[in-house]
Formats: C-alpha cells, sequence, structure tokens
C-alpha cells in the first residue's frame, strides 16, 4: 500500500539559510510541504541558490514523501500596473523567478495576479494574461498559481470570473492552476463557513476544480465580503476551526497542499500543522 499521507500541510518558510534548511525546518515541525518566498517578498532581491543545495532539498523531499512546494512571488511583482516600469519590472522578476523554479522540478509557483491600478479589471485581465503568455514555456516544469484575492483596492482576482478569464486568454494556460486562499475567499463574499458545497460548485462551474492545486489555509480576522485581507490564526478569526475542519477534510481539497499563512512564530505554526493532522484520525 502507499505510504503516501492524506494531507500535506506546512507553512511559509525563510530561503535565508537555502533550500535544504528548509525541508529539514519542515520536517522538525511534522509538515510535509511549505511555502517561501522567491525573493525578498516586499524588495526585489533574490539570493544566490547553489545547484547543490537545491538537488540536497530534492533528495529530501522524495525520501520523506513530501507534497508538492508552493512558491510565492513578490507582493511588489504587478503585472498589470498602470505604471509601464513596474509592469516590465514585474515581467522580468517572473520570468527570472520561473527560471529559478526549475531546480525544484514539479512546484508551484503562486502569485498575485496584480492591482490594476485605476485602469480598470478589463485591461489588468488582458495585461495579466499576455505577461503570462510570454513568460509561460511549453517545456517548464513548473505550474503557475494564480491566487484567489480579497478584491482589496484594485486588485484583480477577488470573484472566480476573473481568474477564469485570465486563463482563458492565456496561451499557455496547461502551466496555469489556481490556489484557493481561504481567508481571501471568505473576505471576496463566498460563504466557506454556511455553504462550503456552494462555493465549490461555484468554483467548479467558473474554473473547474482539475485548476485547483493549493490551499492557503488562514482564518479571517474580518467579516465575509470585508474584501481587507487580514490573516487569523486558525480558530480565533470569523471562518473559525469547525468550517476550517471540514474545508482540509473535503475531499475536492484534501489530497492538495495546504500553507499556512496564519500570524504566528513557529512554536504557533507547529501546533497548527499538529492540529491538522490531528483532524485525520
Ligand atoms: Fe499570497
Ligand atoms: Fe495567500
Ligand atoms: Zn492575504
Amino acid at each position: 500500500m502507499s505510504d503516501s499521507p492524506r494531507i500535506y500541510i506546512g507553512c511559509h518558510l525563510s530561503v535565508t539559510d537555502g533550500y535544504e534548511a528548509m525541508g529539514k525546518t519542515m520536517l522538525s515541525f511534522g509538515g510535509n510541504t511549505f511555502a517561501f518566498f522567491t525573493r525578498n517578498p516586499r524588495g526585489g532581491k533574490s539570493k544566490e541558490l547553489s545547484l547543490e543545495d537545491a538537488a540536497a532539498l530534492r533528495e529530501l523531499l522524495a525520501r520523506e514523501h513530501f507534497g508538492p512546494l508552493v512558491a510565492h512571488g513578490s507582493y511588489t511583482m504587478n503585472l498589470c500596473s498602470a505604471n509601464e516600469q513596474t509592469r516590465e519590472n514585474a515581467k522580468d522578476m517572473l520570468q527570472k523567478d520561473l527560471e529559478r523554479m526549475e531546480l525544484l522540478p514539479g512546484s508551484y509557483y503562486n502569485f498575485h495576479p496584480g492591482s490594476h491600478t485605476g485602469q480598470g479589471t478589463e485591461a489588468g485581465i488582458a495585461q495579466i494574461a499576455q505577461a503570462l503568455g510570454a513568460s509561460l514555456t511549453p517545456q517548464m516544469q513548473t505550474t503557475v498559481l494564480l491566487e484567489t484575492m480579497a478584491g482589496n483596492g484594485s486588485e484583480v482576482g477577488g470573484r472566480f470570473e476573473e481568474l477564469r478569464e485570465i486563463i482563458d486568454r492565456c496561451e499557455r494556460r496547461e502551466k496555469l492552476g489556481v490556489c484557493f486562499d481561504t481567508c481571501h475567499v471568505w473576505d471576496a463574499g463566498y460563504d466557506l463557513v454556511g455553504d462550503l458545497d456552494g462555493v465549490l460548485t461555484e468554483f467548479d462551474r467558473v474554473i473547474g476544480l482539475e485548476r485547483l492545486r493549493a490551499v492557503h489555509f488562514n482564518d479571517s480576522k474580518n467579516e465575509r465580503g470585508s474584501r481587507k485581507d487580514r490573516h487569523e490564526k486558525l480558530g480565533e478569526g470569523q471562518l473559525g476551526l469547525e468550517a476550517l475542519r471540514r474545508i482540509a477534510l473535503h475531499p475536492a481539497l484534501s489530497s492538495l497542499p495546504f500553507i499556512l499563512e496564519t500570524p504566528n512564530d513557529d512554536a504557533g505554526y507547529i501546533r497548527e500543522i499538529h492540529t491538522v493532522l490531528g483532524w485525520l484520525d
């Protein structure tokens, strides 16, 4: 029988000490996947990563039966800014990030679709799809995930329809998937507490559940529909532990990597990882 785990759970880790160190840290936390920023999330710099270090991590991931990793693009990467220089910088970041991701074949690269900064959602969608079409290649081994957003300000991706349209307009849509952020989806107005099945049916109708590849597993500080995007620790927010448990155990989601982006220190992440693993018993 397969000894692969029934759920993949982990949190964001810092890449400061390199690739293999992240794998070792997650092992010590009791998890079996993780996320990391491909570069400083607020700035633009990326660490030089050694081939040897990446190979050591690949070996650890295989040996320990980790689920796919979910790397995160920089928050400053805005493919649909009204500012042309910002857009060009974003395309450059995307391209370089994707080149580096090939060191970890089979991983996911998640990013925030972007903020249209006044150009309108339609124009934003067109720019995002165009930039993706230019950066994705037929031979790449990474799947690029569009993150569901809270719809804060001029953010694109607060409605499932917007993500669908980006995918439809992109020339290499076979390389695209979606990352489902529970805090964002709730803040965008979808009722994950009262009608989880309804939300997933809607996701399936609009995007298709086969595109759903990863979950950002967060509680939310705010009411449904607030569009605020403030993450909370599991069970301490508006979603609550019961609804989060139903999400983690839902058959449409339960084989995906679940990444905690909750406001925690290491001890808090370890506790949450064990809470989620405990739901399987
Ligand atoms: Fe994110
Ligand atoms: Fe997220
Ligand atoms: Zn968020």
